[in-house]
């Protein structure tokens, strides 16, 4: 009798993936791989792939690299200064990069100019009609910091070089010779996050989707070894957290919540509308419900997550 063939979406995805990045990389000129970076969130599964680095079950890195927007919650700073003792042990230093020294929300509300807009939750006084505005937050305080750090690097290596354009400007110009490779903890259950990520010279590797691991296989593998499992990362104030954070949040952190509450009211303040939302006509709030987040019943049925993004979600 035939066969069965019984692939799944998750078995076929990650051979889709290979196929399409090899065919991007067989398409471009052969670049030498100079570098190679860890991409850390340090939630569950970047914290995966450092541990694997450490305990030898991965190719080591040249450094490993967390954007800090300022704005994290304890527990993300303690697993970063466990991580960092970890990795001293091999060698491999854990880089800390920042767009800015105070950080996202107080660039919100102090900051010169525009800033970033974050993913907040819209609701027409109205209609009662909600949306969600763009997301920036990521790209400028994420991804900018570390491609900026990573082009540092290949300065200082020999690999890039400082040239100044015509408006004075001070650019770091990649050799057309090299390439380097980007480590992202993006499991087989979100493979949806994956794909091709930052400037030609960079290669993007997810060996989580490599070895069909879910987040569950993650904390299993950590568990196993007698590893940390650390709980979700992502800012303190922001908007896809799901219930069960907030709760936590509230309950174990109140001062954090409190911090996330007054700028949750600072918002929909004359001076959040003057400075933030003028233009937009509509209120903005932390929660997806549309109610102040100071007074959101976190235990009540239904008010899950309107995305299931957050968690280690900026990049890693
Ligand atoms: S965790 Fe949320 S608020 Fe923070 S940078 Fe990412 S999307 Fe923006």
């Amino acid at each position: 009798m035939a066969a069965v063939c019984q692939l799944s979406l998750f078995d076929t995805v990650p051979v889709v993936i290979h196929r399409l990045e090899a065919r991007r990389v067989r398409s471009q000129p052969a670049r030498v791989c100079v570098g190679r970076f860890l991409h850390l969130g340090a939630g569950v599964q970047s914290s995966t792939l450092a541990e694997m680095i450490v305990e030898g079950d991965l190719a080591p890195v040249d450094a490993v690299v967390f954007a800090d927007t300022k704005d994290e919650p304890p527990w993300v700073y303690e697993q970063l200064d466990y991580l960092e003792g970890r990795l001293a042990t091999r060698g491999i230093p854990l880089e800390r990069v920042a767009r800015s020294a105070q950080g996202l929300v107080h660039d919100a509300i102090h900051g010169a100019g525009r800033f970033a807009s974050m993913p907040l939750y819209t609701q027409d006084p109205r209609t009662g009609q909600t949306g969600i505005l763009r997301r920036q937050c990521t790209s400028e305080y994420k991804i900018e910091p570390s491609d900026d750090w990573v082009r540092d690097w290949l300065v200082a290596h020999g690999h890039a070089r400082l040239i100044h354009d015509k408006r004075g400007w001070t650019r770091r110009q990649v050799s057309r010779q090299v390439c380097t490779e980007h480590l992202y903890g993006i499991s087989l259950d979100e493979f949806y996050r994956s794909g091709k990520r930052g400037p030609g010279w960079q290669r993007t590797v997810y060996p989580l989707i490599d070895r069909r691991m879910r987040r569950s296989d993650c904390e299993r593998w950590l568990r196993e070894r007698g590893l940390r499992v650390p709980y979700k990362s992502s800012c303190v104030h922001c908007p896809f957290h799901d219930d069960a954070y907030w709760r936590r949040l509230k309950t174990d952190y109140p001062a954090y919540f409190e911090r996330a509450c007054q700028f949750d009211d600072w918002l929909r303040s004359p001076e959040g509308r003057r400075r933030f939302t003028r233009k937009l006509r509509q209120d903005v709030f932390l929660h997806r419900s549309g109610i102040p987040l100071r007074e959101v019943d976190f235990e009540a049925p239904g008010a899950g997550p309107l995305f299931e993004l957050c968690g280690d979600y900026c990049m890693t």
